[in-house]
C-alpha cells in the first residue's frame, strides 16, 4: 500500500500554497515558520479531543477563555464582557442574528438592517433563521449610509449591523454613528470584524487612521473576530464576543428532554474537535501581543507598498484607499480584470475576482498577508507582466447571443438539463481525458459570463456546478 501521507502530499499539490504570501485570499501567512510547526502540533495532539463538555475536556474551556480574553483585551471589552469560540466567521455572525431574533420573541417578523456591503453570511443567517435582511445601500465611499440605516430601523428590527471592515472594498463603516442610531431604538448592534478584528487595533497602535468600531464605541453590543484570518491561526475558529452576559444568554441551547446526556451547546455544533482550538491557543501564545503588533507593521508597509505600486500601472486603479489589509483593484476599459487574476495565478499568485455589482464594476480583490511584504518585488513584476498581458490580450468577449440568452432566462424555470447544457457552454464543466469532470483552468471567459448574469442566474449556475462537483467517487 502506498503511505497515506505519501499520497496526501502529492494530492495537495493541486492546490493553492497555504505558506509563502503569494495567496492573496482564503489564507492568512504570518511567514514565520515557527509559527506553522507549533499550530501544525498543537492540532494533531488535540485532534481528537471534544469540546461538546467542558468538564470532560477542561483545558479546551481554559483556552477558550484564554483566547476570548485575549479578543476583549484587543476590542476594549468592558469588564462585563463575554464570549465564544466559534468555527469560524459564518458560525459567529449566524449566532449573532439567531441570538437577536430569540432575544426578541415579541416581534412575529423579524428584521436586520444591512448595508449591502455586509457579509454574504447575514444572508444565509436570514435564510437559516427566517429573519428578513433590510438592505440598505451604501455611499459613494463604500462606507454604509448612517442615516439611511436609522430611517430603515423599525418596530419589528432585532439587529443593526455595520462592518470593519467589508470584505469586498475593505473599508469600516461609520460604526459610531450606527450603533448610535441602534442604541437609540433599543437594538442590538454587531460589528462584523471578522476579517479586521485582530489587524485593525494594531493599525491604530501604528498610528494608522481607523474609525473607531470596538466596543470603546458606545451600543456595539456584539463583534465577530476570526482568529483563523489575522491571528494566523490554523483553520476552525472565530470569536463572537458580547457586551454582557445577557446579550449571549438566547445562543445558548440545552436539551434534557430524551433519554441521553443533556445536550448542552454554546454554538451550532455539539461535537467540537480540540484541534482548531489547540492550534488556534498556540499560536496566539507564540506570537502574542507584540508579535501581532510587528506583524501588522508588516503587513500595513506591504499594503503600503502595493497602493503605490497600483499607482506606478496605468490601467489599475485602487477603488478605495484601503482602512485595513484588504485593497481592492479596478482596471480601466483596456484591460480585463479576469485576464489579470488568470495571468498572475500562472505566475504563482492568488488574487481574487470580485463580479459586478449593481452600477459597480469587476474588481480585484487581495488579503494582504505579513509573508507577503517579503515578496513585493516579485509581486511587482508579476502584476506588471499580467496587466501587460491582459491588455495585449484584449477584451474578454460574451457573444451578444449569449448575453441575450442569459438574460432572458428565468433561473428558477430551468431543469437539470438546462444547467448541463449552460455549465458545459459557460466552460465551468468540461470533460477530462477519461470523461471524468474537469475543472476549468483559466476563469475569464467563466468569470466574463457570469458577470453578464444577474445574481439569481449566477448563484443558480454555480448551485448546479457544485451540485455535479459533489459526486461521490467509488
Ligand atoms: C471571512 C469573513 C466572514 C466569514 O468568515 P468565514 O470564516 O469564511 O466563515 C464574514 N465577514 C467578513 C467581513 C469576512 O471577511
Amino acid at each position: 500500500m502506498t503511505d497515506p501521507l505519501e499520497q496526501l502530499r502529492r494530492l495537495q499539490g493541486s492546490d493553492l500554497p497555504v505558506h509563502g504570501g503569494r495567496t492573496l485570499a482564503y489564507v492568512y501567512d504570518s511567514g514565520d515558520a515557527d509559527v506553522d510547526r507549533i499550530a501544525r502540533e498543537a492540532v494533531a495532539a488535540y485532534a481528537g479531543s471534544n469540546a461538546l463538555d467542558p468538564t470532560a475536556f477542561p483545558s479546551l474551556l481554559q483556552m477558550e477563555n484564554d483566547l476570548v480574553g485575549f479578543a476583549c483585551d484587543l476590542l476594549d471589552a468592558p469588564d462585563t464582557a463575554v464570549g465564544t469560540v466559534s468555527s469560524g466567521g459564518t458560525e459567529s455572525i449566524l449566532l449573532a442574528v439567531q441570538g437577536a431574533r430569540d432575544s426578541r420573541p415579541d416581534v412575529v417578523r423579524p428584521r436586520m438592517v444591512l448595508p449591502e456591503t455586509a457579509h454574504a453570511a447575514f444572508h444565509k443567517a436570514a435564510h437559516y433563521f427566517g429573519v428578513e435582511a433590510v438592505v440598505v445601500p451604501v455611499g459613494p465611499d463604500f462606507r454604509a449610509d448612517a442615516a439611511a440605516m436609522a430611517s430603515a430601523i423599525d418596530d419589528s428590527t432585532v439587529l443593526v449591523v455595520a462592518s470593519a471592515p467589508s470584505y469586498a472594498h475593505g473599508v469600516v463603516d461609520p460604526v459610531p454613528q450606527i450603533a448610535a442610531a441602534a442604541s437609540a431604538r433599543g437594538v442590538r448592534c454587531h460589528v462584523d470584524a471578522c476579517i479586521g478584528g485582530w489587524v485593525l487595533p494594531y493599525a491604530s497602535r501604528l498610528g494608522r487612521e481607523v474609525t473607531p468600531w470596538t466596543f470603546a464605541v458606545d451600543g456595539v453590543t456584539s463583534i465577530s473576530v476570526d482568529t483563523h484570518k489575522y491571528a494566523y491561526a490554523p483553520k476552525g475558529t472565530s470569536i463572537l464576543l458580547h457586551r454582557t452576559p445577557e446579550l449571549r444568554r438566547p445562543q445558548f441551547f440545552a436539551w434534557a428532554g430524551w433519554p441521553g446526556y443533556t445536550m448542552l451547546n454554546a454554538t451550532t455544533q455539539s461535537t467540537r474537535s480540540g484541534g482548531p482550538i489547540a492550534g488556534t491557543w498556540a499560536v496566539v501564545q507564540a506570537i502574542g501581543d507584540a508579535g501581532y503588533e510587528r506583524l501588522a507593521g508588516e503587513v500595513f508597509d506591504a499594503v503600503d507598498a502595493i497602493v503605490a505600486l497600483v499607482g506606478s500601472i496605468p490601467p489599475l486603479r485602487v477603488v478605495v484607499p484601503p482602512e485595513s489589509t484588504l485593497v481592492t483593484l479596478a482596471t480601466d476599459e483596456t484591460c480585463d480584470p479576469f485576464t489579470v487574476t488568470d495571468e498572475m495565478l500562472a505566475r504563482g499568485w492568488y488574487v481574487q475576482p470580485q463580479l459586478s455589482y449593481g452600477t459597480s464594476g469587476p474588481t480585484i480583490h487581495l488579503s494582504v498577508s505579513a509573508a507577503t511584504r517579503q515578496h513585493l518585488d516579485e509581486l511587482a513584476t508579476a502584476l506588471r507582466e499580467s496587466v501587460a498581458a491582459a491588455v495585449e490580450a484584449g477584451p474578454v468577449g460574451v457573444d451578444d447571443g449569449v448575453v441575450a440568452f442569459i438574460e432572458a432566462l428565468d433561473p428558477a424555470a430551468l431543469g437539470d438539463d438546462d444547467f448541463d447544457g449552460l455549465l458545459a457552454a459557460s466552460g465551468l464543466v468540461g470533460q477530462d481525458d477519461d470523461g471524468g469532470l474537469a475543472l476549468p483552468t483559466r476563469m475569464a471567459e467563466v468569470n466574463a459570463m457570469l458577470d453578464v448574469a444577474s445574481p439569481a442566474m449566477r448563484e443558480a449556475l454555480l448551485v448546479a456546478f457544485l451540485d455535479r462537483l459533489q459526486r461521490p467517487s467509488r
